[in-house]
This record gives structure tokens, sequence and C-alpha cells, in this order.
């Protein structure tokens, strides 16, 4: 696993502009407004900017045709901050893989799920993971870098401006650990919130549980769903497929957990992915209830999408549904999560910078 930031600069024209160099992606309509001021336009000009940029997905400043002619061929090389597409797969249940390449010439990977009434972006919030779990595929890849919040802002956008409908929810479940980039994460939520108009709501960020970073995100007060993973019922099961769970045991995580209820008031989704025969059997799901006494359950089964990687076996429905029976007889709120986009390569822990 390499921690070191990779400097590939494959195809990557720097966009660097004379006139600003932090990309106008991001940025609150107030902000906008001051730079267009800035720049000899009228106010209003900040508020058809805005629109734009997060209702319109404009890529450039030329494109904005409400803008004066003149001004927009002056303020044509502005860095806008969107990416490109690299490759794109559509698997048969209608979700959408998408690589995108960055303006460094990094490859990040977003997921648009399309159902009747929903259309849900799991966005990444790194290029790789430092993490390392043993089932995912993200964490066999290693770190590159995280990202800044135009660049999560921007993976929504363009599965937005793709699928031509608004996206109404959004998860951290794509590549890398949200709670090792707090800040860009909880600036990308701000403006996906407050600029592309999504409600916090819709949102979900996931964590495999970062010490202190809980409690960080906890007093952000959000209205956001934090889903932690947790994939063991116990400490020593935790640390094989977790190698983080070494230096953060599973009781400081609990603890931190039920720390974060009472800062918020919120509910936590707890995930727990099956791997047949390692910790689906019924005494994990028992271990599990008894883990999860006191908080207010809603535990996500995820059955394991197979990598190349390792060869953990995804359990059968007769193992799955038994581990459902086993936490609801102990009162517990349970969903099975059956990924979508299997065959694009798109599901859970599938994600990858590669086409493979
Ligand atoms: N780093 C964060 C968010 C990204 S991973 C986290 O771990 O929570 C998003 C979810 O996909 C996590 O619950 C993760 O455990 C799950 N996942 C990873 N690999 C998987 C696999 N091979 N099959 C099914 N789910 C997987
Ligand atoms: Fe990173 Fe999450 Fe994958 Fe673990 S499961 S390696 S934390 S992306």
């Amino acid at each position: 696993m390499s921690l070191s930031p990779k400097a590939s600069n494959i195809n990557s024209p720097v966009i660097s502009s004379p006139v600003l160099d932090s990309p106008l992606l991001g940025q609150s309509l107030e902000s906008l407004t001051t730079w267009v001021q800035d720049r000899g336009q009228p106010a209003y000009r900040g508020r058809q900017l805005h629109q734009w940029l997060y209702q319109k997905g404009a890529r450039s400043l030329p494109e904005i045709t409400v803008f004066p002619q003149a001004w927009r061929q002056e303020m044509a090389q502005v860095n806008i901050g969107r990416s490109t597409l690299h490759y794109r797969a559509i698997a048969p249940d209608g979700t959408i893989k998408y690589l995108l390449q960055l303006q460094d010439g990094e490859i990040l990977e977003t997921v648009g799920i399309p159902t009747a009434k929903r259309l849900t972006v799991c966005v990444s919030s790194q290029v790789g993971c430092a993490m390392g779990c043993d089932f995912c595929a993200t964490g066999k890849g290693g770190f590159v870098r995280h990202l800044q919040s135009h660049e999560i802002v921007d993976q929504v956008l363009t599965v937005q401006n793709d699928f031509g409908r608004r996206v109404s929810h959004i998860v951290f479940m794509g590549m890398g650990e949200p709670l090792l980039n707090l800040d860009s994460v909880l600036k990308s939520l701000h403006c996906l919130n407050k600029d592309v108009g999504i409600g916090q709501r819709q949102m979900t960020v996931s964590t495999v549980g970062i010490a202190k970073r809980i409690r960080q995100f906890a007093k952000a007060q959000l209205q956001i769903t934090l889903a932690v993973s947790l994939h063991a019922s116990n400490q020593a099961l935790r640390e094989k497929l977790i190698p983080s769970a070494l230096r953060y045991a599973l009781p400081q995580l609990m603890d931190e957990c039920r720390e974060y209820v009472k800062l918020t008031g919120r509910r936590i989704t707890f995930e727990y992915i099956l791997l047949g025969g390692v910790n689906d059997l019924p005494q994990h799901a028992v271990e599990l209830a008894h883990l999860l006494r006191g908080f207010q359950n809603h535990v996500n089964l995820i059955p394991y999408n197979p990598i190349s990687e390792v060869d953990y076996q995804r359990p059968n429905s007769q193992r799955i549904q038994q581990f459902q029976e086993i936490l609801t007889k102990h009162h517990i709120a349970v969903s099975v999560r059956y990924s979508r986009g299997l065959e694009a390569d798109a599901a859970c822990g599938q994600l990858r910078a590669s086409r493979a």
C-alpha cells in the first residue's frame, strides 16, 4: 500500500488562470458575487454565475450566454474546477459508473444509481484509501490523495448533467475515508446543501471509524445520516478485517458512537458486510445485537461483493435471512443492501481507479 501521493500528469492541462487560481466551483453566492464585482460586473451577475454553475452545470465561462460576449471571452481561462470524463459504464440495472479525470490527471470513481423516485450519487472523498480493509478494492489499491471540496461537488453535478435529472440523494460510500478528509467533506456538504440544493436529510456519510473524528463530525451539528462500517461483532474479528481497528479498538469506537448520539440526538446506521463463514454465523448476529444494546439501531447488512484480490465468499440468501432474523428478534431494524451496478464493477467495495 502506497501512502505517498502519486504525481501523475497524464493528459492533464492544469488550467491555470491569470485571474483566479482557486476554482469557482464550491464557492457560495456571496463569494461569487464579490468575484464578479471585483471584475467590474454588477452584483446580479453573481446570482447568474451561481445558477449556471450549480443548476445548469456550466463547465466554462464562455458557456454562460447571459454574460456579455466580450467579458465571456476575457474570462475564458478562468478555472471553474470541473473534471473530465475518462470512462463511463452502464450496468443492466441502469447504474452508471464514471471514472473522472481531475485537473492534475488523477482519476476517481463515482456512481449514479437511479430508481423511479431517486437519483443517488455515491461519491468519493479521496483518490484511493489508506485504511486497507481486507475486503475492499479501494483499500487494496492504497492512498493517492485527498479530494478538494469542489472535486466532490463536481461528481454530483457530473451525474446530474449526465442523467438529465436532479440528484436527490448523496452517499459518501465511494473511494476513500471521508473522516480523514473532514474539512473538504464538510465544505462539500455545505455547498451541496446550500448551492446545489440537496437536503441534508438526503445525505449519508459512511466511515470505518477514525478516533476523535466522529465527535468532530457531531460538533458540526448537521442533519446528515452517519453510517458506521462495523463489519464485526468483536474486536478480534474486526482487527482481521480492518487494520486500523488495531489502533482504534471496538469499545472506543462504540463509546464515540454513543457520544455522537448524545451530541446530535440522531441515530446511527451500522453497516455490516456479510462474509460467508467469516462473520455471518448465528453467534455473530447475537454478539452484534448485544454490542448495539442501548442504540436506537438500524443495521444495514451488505452481502460481500467479490473483488479479485481476496477469496471471501458472498453468503447464500438463507444465511443472510437467518442473520437478519436474529437481529430482528433482538428488536434491531435491519435492511439488506443488495448492491446495484455489480456488472459494471460499480458496487460497494468494487471501486478502483481503473476499468478492470
Ligand atoms: N470508507 C468508508 C466509506 C467508503 S466504503 C467506509 O468504509 O465506510 C463504503 C461501504 O462499502 C462500506 O460500508 C464498506 O465497508 C463497503 N464495502 C467495501 N468493500 C466491500 C465489498 N467488497 N463488498 C461489499 N461492501 C463493501
Ligand atoms: Fe477505505 Fe472504506 Fe474501503 Fe476500508 S472499506 S479501505 S475505509 S474505502
